[in-house]
């Protein structure tokens, strides 16, 4: 394995939210979503926001998101998405049973909350649509979501209702890569580290070798699973993948009260900013930009994010102690990964996992390594 940095997990999966969550699986291209996304362009801050760019592929790429925003389009890219997060939520838990590996894991759902009543009749909408895909949920009254999560009463929000994924789960996704990569290594991987890939090269139809800062490497199959960054690497193989980075913020802190803070995670649908206990520390995370890779953290993300957690959690942390981070999800236009042969028969693909990669790693890494074994993958998986 060649990663450019000096360890696993230093770049998007280093600090997001911690949700490991099938049960809301989906794409952000919606219905109704071009004409959100238009009215936030004139908002400083906003659950998602374009700062459009002299840039050709975020034009088109934009372009290809729209065009996936229609309702049949919506319903196929969910249902293939909740297929895999579903798929990879077993694998996990397979995983993590078989290893013993530790990851400040907890298994007690995440509660996604409403504040308006325009958003709870939206999250009766979702209700129906988990009944109709059987996922086990509890649509909860207002007086109902102290029971779950009691710190909310210490803090400054009144909902009115919430819904309670109650199979969902958290977990740190950096934690687990690490320890992931130490067991590999044991049973024989080997990793190169502080080593960039910069090129592919090709000949008749199939990947002749990798170039890389440092040795040259040449193999029988070749995966390229570099995340937001994949689309440069796999351009010098002539391939190309609609992928865009798609930046959000996190902070994390130690918790001072655990009686303050959440007893899981929770959902704020109004700021789509998640809350989520990682063992003795909270992550909070959210927000998300289209302006390239820029990883500047600004002010006006730094203030929105922490007044809705002051908000919502006034005394669970000393949040000025926070570490701040940014990340890129790389984000396809359907919200579907790639994954499998990428057209050149001995490169296989396994990007874009945009909002949804710690939920679905476990899972697209099972097919592809089935798909490369020549074995048929348990969970069958066409690219469109
Ligand atoms: C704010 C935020 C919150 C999120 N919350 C959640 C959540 O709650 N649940 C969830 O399921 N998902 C969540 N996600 C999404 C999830 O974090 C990503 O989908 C996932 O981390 C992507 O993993 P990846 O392995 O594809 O990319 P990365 O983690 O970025 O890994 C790619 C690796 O490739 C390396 N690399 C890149 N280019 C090269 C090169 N040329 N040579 C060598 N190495 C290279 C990088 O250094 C990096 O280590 C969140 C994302 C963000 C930003």
């Amino acid at each position: 394995m060649v990663e450019r940095n000096s360890a696993p997990a230093l770049e998007t999966s280093f600090a997001n939210a911690g949700g490991i969550c099938p049960g809301f699986a989906g794409p952000w291209a919606a219905p109704g979503m071009p004409l959100k996304a238009l009215r936030w362009l004139f908002q400083d801050t906003a659950p998602l926001k374009i700062r459009p760019q002299l840039d050709l592929a975020q034009w088109a790429w934009l372009a290809k998101f729209t065009a996936n925003c229609t309702k049949a389009r919506f319903d196929r890219n969910k249902a293939r998405m909740q297929a895999m997060a579903h798929y990879a939520k077993a694998c996990l838990d397979q995983i993590t049973e078989e290893t013993g590996i530790e990851y400040d894991a907890a298994q007690k759902g995440i509660l996604h909350l409403f504040t308006t009543e325009s958003e709870m009749t939206l999250g009766h909408r979702s209700a129906k649509v988990l009944s109709d895909l059987g996922i086990a949920h509890r649509l909860l009254s207002s007086d109902e979501i102290a029971a779950v999560e009691p710190a909310l009463g210490q803090g400054n929000e009144t909902f009115t209702g919430g819904i309670h994924l109650t199979e969902d789960a958290t977990g740190d996704c950096r934690l687990f890569t690490d320890r992931l990569a130490d067991l590999a290594r044991k049973r024989g991987a080997r990793f190169h580290f502080d080593t960039s890939a910069t090129r592919l090269t090709v000949a008749d139809g199939q990947v002749t070798g990798l170039e890389t800062t440092a040795d040259r490497f040449e193999a029988d199959a070749y995966v390229v699973a570099a995340g937001p960054f994949s689309r440069a690497l796999l351009a010098s193989a002539g391939i190309s993948v609609p992928l865009y980075p798609v930046k959000g913020y996190s902070l994390t802190c130690p918790i001072s009260d655990s009686s303050a803070a959440p007893v899981s995670s929770i959902m704020d649908e109004h700021s789509k900013i998640m809350i989520t206990r990682l063992g003795t520390r909270l992550r909070v995370a959210g927000m998300a930009e289209l302006e390239g890779f820029n990883a500047n953290i600004g002010q006006p993300a730094r203030t929105f994010m922490l007044d809705r957690l002051k908000t919502l959690f006034p005394a669970a942390a000393q949040y000025e102690q926070a570490d701040w981070w940014c990340g890129f999800r790389p984000m396809t236009p359907d919200g579907a990964v790639r994954l499998g042969q990428s057209g050149l028969s001995n490169l296989f693909l396994n990007v874009g996992h945009g909002s949804n990669g710690w939920t679905q790693a476990c899972g697209t890494s099972k097919v592809l390594s089935d798909l490369i074994a020549g074995r048929p993958p348990e969970l069958a998986w066409h690219h469109h």
